[in-house]
């Protein structure tokens, strides 16, 4: 069953057209990664999805339904949360602060299931746990990586949406952040993942998307893409 689908996306900023007629479709249950250059419109793409731009022309359908008039804090009601780049955390406020606020747009808040989510955030991520107490901006880089994470997942989605979560981190987290990208999706929750790491990306995706300029210019599944002569010279580094 499709569970999101994008039609024909066009958004600008100002006079710049950024994203010019972009369709996709994401699985319930899939892992399917964006790939492309610096700038071709991977981050706008998920804003749009999580409802923080407007669309110029196109639309995007959540379990069949248009979300052009649902605002973006109804959108995580829906079940749609962003992990956004840059980590973006409270830094004044502790690790478990951070993850309650991540529950906050649950409207309906059983704290039995916020505190088993939260328990299910720190089984993933034992160093949060360790550092429960300690306010986030003091945290490492991979460790404010794991909170935005962590804090997505407190609203209990049904679509994540990843925007690098592997950005600036070590080579043994970034496997980590791997793996529990996998652990998550086991969860049933389904994952659209942008990453400038394709090589990983393809991986644990099971199909992609490739992104220039703000079209849509290849798909496929993640073993094609990773076959694919141009993917592997533009994006996998090889000549
Ligand atoms: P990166 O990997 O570098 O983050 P991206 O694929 O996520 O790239 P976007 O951030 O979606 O790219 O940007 C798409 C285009 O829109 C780029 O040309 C960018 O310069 C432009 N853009 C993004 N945000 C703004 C903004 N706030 N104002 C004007 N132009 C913007």
């Amino acid at each position: 069953m499709t569970l999101l689908k994008i039609e024909n996306l066009h958004i600008n900023y100002g006079h710049v057209h950024a994203l010019k007629g972009v369709s996709l479709e994401v699985g319930e249950g899939e892992i399917v990664t964006l790939l492309g250059a610096n700038g071709a419109g991977k981050t706008t793409t998920l804003r749009a999805i999580s409802g923080l731009l407007k669309a110029v022309k196109g639309d995007v359908l959540f379990n069949g339904d248009s979300l052009k008039t649902v605002k973006a804090h109804d959108r995580v009601e829906l079940g749609i949360s962003q992990s956004p780049e840059g980590r973006r955390v409270f830094s004044t406020l502790t690790v478990h602060e951070n993850l309650s606020l991540g529950a906050y747009s649950r409207r309906k808040k059983d704290w039995n299931v916020v505190e088993k989510t939260r328990r299910f955030v720190y089984d993933l991520f034992p160093r949060l746990e360790e550092r429960k107490n300690q306010t986030a901006g003091t945290l490492s880089g991979g460790e404010q990586q794991m909170l935005a994470i962590g804090r997505a997942l407190m609203a209990k989605p049904k679509l994540m949406l990843l925007d690098e979560p592997s950005l600036g981190l070590a080579p043994l987290l970034v496997q980590n952040i791997f793996k529990t990208i996998r652990e998550i999706n086991k969860q049933g929750v389904t994952i659209l993942l942008v990453e400038q790491n394709a090589r990983a990306a393809l991986k644990v995706a099971s199909r992609g998307y490739v992104l220039e300029t703000g079209n849509c210019v290849l798909s496929g599944s993640a073993d094609d893409l990773l076959a694919d002569e141009a993917v592997r010279k533009a994006y996998l580094g090889e000549k």
